[in-house]
């Protein structure tokens, strides 16, 4: 039997780099799989055809993380078709990087919205269903949430954000057996890090003890352990993927 064999996961940002490493690791571990993309049609119905291959059951659903009422629809949406979410991965995310003197307040509220309120958003309307059956909530954060960055205050304000709502939802929703955990990936291959320069890639990977970037799936491996009985007795935790870049 797999790890992940009877649940059903709701994967915000499924349709591409880490959320689609997320959502085929869930998969291959026996799950069902439901997911949003913003604007990936095509790439999001490729995904679900490969993972109704793996045999699991699996949508994938157009929806604005940082829209409460797309938020509500979508998780109404997938109570209908799936009858329950075990596994919430709050992903989605966007970078809007300038330096404080350049940052405009539409930089400053986009980030926030997309990367924060959408946590809000789609915790609100899945833990009540949640709360009849127990289940994990893991949302993405970043090293850079930890420990800062020049030319990402926006970006490490609604990371750290993500820190405190969670430890706190820990804390209120432990006795229902709904866990809340974070991950924190430092430099991980995807669409969003190809954007870096050069010079900043060389930069990060000089500091990086294991000596490489990450790859998507070894979040997605992270992923499974928080949203199995793996991680039963973890909550409230950010768990740092990073090559030991945070150390
Ligand atoms: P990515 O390759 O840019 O993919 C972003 C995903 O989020 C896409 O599926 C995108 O959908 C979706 N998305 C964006 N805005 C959305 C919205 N408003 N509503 C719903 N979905 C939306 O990013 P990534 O590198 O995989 O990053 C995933 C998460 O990990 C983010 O929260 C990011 O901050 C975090 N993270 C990444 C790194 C890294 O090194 N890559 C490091 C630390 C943390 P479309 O395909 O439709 O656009």
């Amino acid at each position: 039997m797999s790890l992940l064999t009877g649940k059903t996961a709701l994967v915000t940002g499924g349709s591409r780099g880490i959320g689609a490493a997320i959502v085929r690791r869930f998969a291959s571990q026996g799950a069902d799989v439901a997911f949003t993309y913003l604007s990936s049609a095509e790439k999001a119905e490729a995904i679900v055809e490969e993972l109704k291959g793996m045999g699991v059951n699996a949508k994938a659903y157009q929806s604005d993380a940082s829209n409460y009422e797309q938020a509500e629809a979508l998780a109404k949406s997938v109570l209908e078709d799936f009858g329950k979410i075990d596994i919430l991965v709050n992903n989605a995310g966007i970078t809007k990087d300038t330096l404080m003197l350049r940052m405009n307040e539409e930089q400053w509220d986009k980030v926030i919205e997309v990367n924060l309120k959408s946590v809000f958003n789609l915790t609100k309307h899945v833990i009540r269903p949640m709360m009849r059956t127990g289940g994990s909530i893991i949302n993405m954060s970043s090293i850079v949430g930890v420990t800062g960055n020049a030319g990402q205050a926006n970006y490490a304000a609604s990371k750290a954000g993500i820190i405190g709502f969670s430890k706190s939802i820990a804390k209120e929703m432990g006795s229902r057996n709904i866990r809340c955990n974070v991950i924190a990936p430092g430099f991980i291959e995807t669409d969003m890090t190809d954007e870096l320069d050069e010079k900043t890639k060389e930069a990060y990977l000089s500091n990086i003890p294991l000596k490489r970037l990450g790859k998507a799936e070894e979040i997605g491996d992270v992923c499974v352990f928080l949203g199995s009985d793996m991680g039963a007795y973890v909550t409230g935790q950010t768990i740092s993927v990073c090559g030991g870049l945070n150390t």
